[in-house]
């Protein structure tokens, strides 16, 4: 049986950063940069008004004074006025700043007359301009390689013109299911059959952090359907078996892949749930093998597989992790074994409460939680105590 850490960062030795493509930017989106951006446009680019209102110069400012209006500039093309003392310019949000302009006075605070304006209240120095550059200056890192590139970044790197970026690899994955007593849910069951959800929970998985599912199958516990079922799956980079790995008459993974010419590098993990999960290659595809259990592939695939292929997309460190956050536990916690268990439950409002029951099986209390947090072997913990957790949702 290997240390947790140890056979995480054996998983993460093992597996590479597949070559950089490069997409269109909406195509991008939840991707991850596969080089460090630059801005190359300030933002804002130019100094522009902030409302819609008067550009008044810094001897016109007070309450009461009366101004010309000049012209008028819209946003969209740079009239480049200058207004002298005694004059405003008419200008709207967006809009370049003219020549001459200490501020622009929103127009609910002027009274216009024909081609006078009258201001009702005093407008400071620099009010409602934005400057150019204030946010984000030329030549400023915008995005790190390795980050991920999420709605906001990409619309920051639309901002400086980019139309295509390059990004990692992608990750083609395959799913089996592994076991006699599964059924395809929307079909009839029999007695002792179940309903097989494990090919949802990974297939969903795998999609949620843009891996591409290219099958996703059953397969009965038998040597020469496994055999050809995971020959098949082994063609992508990664292949996801659940099922099947321990060591009972119907656990067939294992010698399957060694049949195929495969390796097993990791077999067994000090963690509970999780304990049987496997790790090995078939030529150049990563093999994992996942606890029939669904808690257990649920918490194996998050600790072991997920930063595996997020590495292989090109995530750099932080982005392999799931985000951590401080909570107070609502209840004594107690982990008598000898693994560390990842206890489940639901966060909120900085405090983790354990959700339902907290075995392998037990699919319903794992979906009422949204976190899990690690607790070691043989430690208790009392409610009230401050710990990591680690957010899924
Ligand atoms: P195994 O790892 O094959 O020994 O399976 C362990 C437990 O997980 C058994 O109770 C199986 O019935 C159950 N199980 C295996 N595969 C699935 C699946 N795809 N969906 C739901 N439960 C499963
Ligand atoms: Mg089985």
């Amino acid at each position: 049986m290997m240390e947790e850490a140890e056979a995480r960062a054996r998983i993460l030795e093992e597996v590479q950063l597949g070559p950089a493509r490069r997409v269109i930017l909406s195509d991008a989106v939840n991707c991850f940069s596969a080089q460090s951006y630059l801005a190359r446009v300030p933002l804002p680019a130019f100094d522009n008004s902030a409302m819609d209102g008067y550009a008044v110069g810094a001897g016109d400012r007070a309450k009461g004074a009366t101004l010309r209006v000049m012209g008028e500039q819209p946003a969209g093309l740079d009239r480049k006025l200058r207004i002298s003392a005694g004059e405003t310019v008419r200008i709207f949000t967006g809009a370049p700043i003219p020549q001459g302009t200490d501020a622009v006075v929103m127009q609910e605070d002027v009274t216009r007359d024909g081609d006078y304006i009258v201001l009702n209240t005093e407008a400071e120095s620099g009010e409602f301009i934005r400057r150019r550059a204030c946010d984000l200056a030329e030549g400023q890192e915008i995005v790190a390689g390795g980050d991920r590139i999420g709605p906001t970044v990409a619309a920051l790197l639309a901002s400086q013109g980019f139309a295509e970026v390059n990004v990692g690899a992608k990750a083609t994955a395959a799913v089996i299911s592994t076991g006699d007593e599964l059924v395809e849910h929307g079909k009839e069951i029999e007695a002792g059959q179940i309903y097989d959800s494990n090919s949802v929970l990974i297939s969903t998985l795998l999609s949620g952090i843009g891996v591409t599912v290219a099958s996703t199958e059953r397969c009965p516990d038998d040597q020469s359907a496994l055999t050809a079922r995971i020959r098949a799956g082994s063609a992508f980079q990664v292949l996801i078996i659940t099922g099947g790995v321990s060591v009972g008459q119907h656990d067939l993974v294992q010698s399957v892949i060694r049949s195929l010419g495969g390796s097993i590098e990791i077999w067994r993990v000090a963690v509970k749930p999780g304990k049987p999960f496997l790790f090995g290659r078939i030529g150049e595809c990563a093999v994992f093998g996942l606890p029939g259990n669904p808690v257990s592939a649920f918490v194996t695939f998050l600790k072991f597989v997920r930063p595996a292929i997020l590495k292989m997309m090109g995530a750099n460190a932080v982005g392999q992790e799931l985000r951590r956050v401080r909570a107070r536990l609502e209840e004594n916690l107690g982990n008598e074994s000898d693994r560390a268990h990842y206890i489940r439950g639901r966060y909120a409002d900085g405090s983790f409460r354990p959700a339902g029951r907290q075995e392998s099986h037990a699919l319903f209390g794992l979906s009422r939680s949204n976190a899990m947090t690690r607790v070691p072997a043989g430690a208790r913990l009392e409610t009230g105590a401050i710990l990591d957790i680690e957010l899924w949702d």
